[in-house]
């Protein structure tokens, strides 16, 4: 395979969706690149970083409905390696949480194609800290559980009851919404109070975030009530009644709504 010396993959995180929220690293990455690949969850202030010349490719995965899948996805990148492309593929948040970045990498890794990998702010962090919600905090969360709702057919959450239940573990719940009635059940069948504060955060870090605060009880009528849509993360513990003070995002929200419209 004739791997130029130019060639190499960047795996790059671009946050939650605030161009502001870019590493430095990142948005370098971006302005030089000759080939970007992208996904849905790349905000359009991002995309608007990119220089003219770059060109673009989108392989986004709206739910349900795959552009490209993830297979061809990786074989993409491997042919835009052969013909000696610098490429950035880009990916909301982080590309090694909840992101298939580590499949791509391994594809990437097989064929012996230089890469590197660059963080992103995940969407778990960047939500709870624009909702108000601090993930651990004394007395209330001693830890914080990253999850993801998605989960095939009738499977119920892939973790151990004991830590559903646990009311001093944050759960933070990334693709939540299509199997939110099943991942309410598992936690009451686990033992968490019905009455624990649950947040949704829709469109979290951008001038159109929505965060709602209700109770896992409740959670589906909120989400029902509210129209949420996706991308929306799901923050459940004794934490999220903090935001009724720490909420700080609102003014910064109009700001944002001003400078990119
Ligand atoms: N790699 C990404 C996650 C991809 S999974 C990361 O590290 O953030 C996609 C899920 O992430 C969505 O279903 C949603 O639950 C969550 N998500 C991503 N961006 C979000 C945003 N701006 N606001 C709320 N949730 C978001």
């Amino acid at each position: 395979m004739k791997v130029t010396t130019m060639t190499k993959i960047y795996l790059v995180g671009a946050g939650p969706g605030d161009p502001d929220l870019l590493t430095v690293k990142a948005l370098r990455l971006i302005q030089t690149a000759e080939t970007l690949v992208y996904d849905r969850l790349v905000s359009r202030e991002i995309l608007d970083l990119v220089p003219d010349g770059v060109s673009r490719i989108y392989v986004g995965k709206a739910p349900g409905r795959h552009t490209l899948s993830q297979k061809e996805i990786s074989a993409l990148l491997v042919s835009l390696a052969e013909k000696g492309q610098r490429v950035v593929r880009l990916k909301g948040g982080d590309p090694f949480i909840f992101g298939r970045g580590g499949e791509e990498a391994l594809m990437l890794a097989r064929h012996n194609i230089p890469f590197e990998v660059v963080p992103g702010i995940t969407a778990a962090q960047a939500c709870a800290a624009y909702a108000g919600i601090p993930l651990t905090h004394r007395g209330m969360a001693q830890g914080v559980r990253f999850i993801t709702g998605h989960r095939k057919e009738n499977a119920t959450l892939a973790i151990d009851a004991a830590t559903l239940a646990d009311p001093e573990q944050t759960l933070v719940i990334y693709m939540g919404l299509a199997n939110l009635p099943l991942i309410v059940r598992d936690l009451l069948d686990a033992g968490r109070a019905a009455d624990t504060p649950a947040a949704i955060v829709e469109h979290g870090t951008t001038a159109r975030q929505r965060s709602i605060v209700t109770t896992v009880a409740q959670l589906q009528k909120a989400v029902e009530q509210n129209n949420i849509e996706s991308p929306a993360m799901l923050i459940i513990g004794a934490v999220v009644a903090l935001s009724q003070e720490l909420d700080w995002f609102m003014p910064v929200a109009q700001e944002m709504e001003l400078r990119y419209g």
